[in-house]
């Protein structure tokens, strides 16, 4: 009786184990689904503001403790406004869709596309200086101006405006370099759209309507 009585409680304790682990597998995958929800974009299936803003953070300070450059990119599509105006919201979904496709596809694996808000994108560069963040915003802006996407029986076509900043190391904060970025894409925008300006380019103190110059 002593004998099946431990083969029961050997048999009892190995079935424990099994749905402990099967529970642990679960939860693994719980979390793993969670934290896709909390730092993913559910449109475009990039880095949602939050997840971008925390990234940029751990960029910066990872480049000033290795004294290396990161760069940022900051992106809005033209006259979005009129994709849905002309096409309809759907339309004006996948429009957003795609570009973050296009654009994930110009980047490399260490970069973060970052979905701000609306039809304003965000491009983190981590070891990257001014000219190749400007290359890779040049790269992404042709890409997009000559892409042509179907809806139904549309061909929408778009074009997006780019402001670019190199991170003044060691001690700009993110939301300075975020603000140095931004000026540079008004002056894109008021500068005719469709262009690549450098934060370098521009006087940051009076964020001027200049021409696209790198
Ligand atoms: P600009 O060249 O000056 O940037 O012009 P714009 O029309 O792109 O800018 P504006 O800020 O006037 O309009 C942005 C539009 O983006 C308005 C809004 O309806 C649209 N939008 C924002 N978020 C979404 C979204 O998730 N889906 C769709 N379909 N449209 C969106
Ligand atoms: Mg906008
Ligand atoms: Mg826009």
């Amino acid at each position: 009786a002593l004998v099946a009585g431990a083969r029961i409680y050997v048999l009892h304790m190995r079935q424990h184990r099994l749905s402990m682990e099967a529970t642990n597998a679960s939860l693994n995958q719980l979390n793993a689904h969670l934290h896709r929800i909390a730092t993913t974009d559910a449109l475009t299936g990039c880095a949602n503001r939050h997840h971008f803003q925390e990234r940029l953070e751990i960029e910066l300070a990872r480049a000033g403790r290795h004294g290396r450059e990161c760069s940022l990119l900051l992106i809005d599509i033209d006259f979005f406004k009129r994709v849905n105006d002309q096409y309809g919201h759907a339309a004006g979904d996948e429009a957003l869709r795609q570009f973050a496709h296009i654009a994930s596809g110009q980047l490399r694996s260490q970069d973060e596309l970052g979905r701000l808000g609306g039809e304003e994108f965000a491009v983190l560069l981590p070891e990257s200086g001014l000219a190749d963040a400007v290359a890779a915003a040049e790269r992404i802006r042709c890409e997009i101006e000559s892409a042509t996407m179907h809806f139904g029986n549309a061909i929408i076509r778009m074009t997006a405006s780019f402001g670019v900043a190199c991170w003044l190391a060691p001690s700009e904060s993110p939301g300075a370099l975020l603000r140095r970025a931004d000026a540079a894409l008004y002056s894109a925008k008021s500068g005719g759209r469709n262009c690549v300006v450098s934060a370098d380019a521009i006087d940051t103190e009076t964020p001027a309507p200049l021409r696209a110059v790198v």
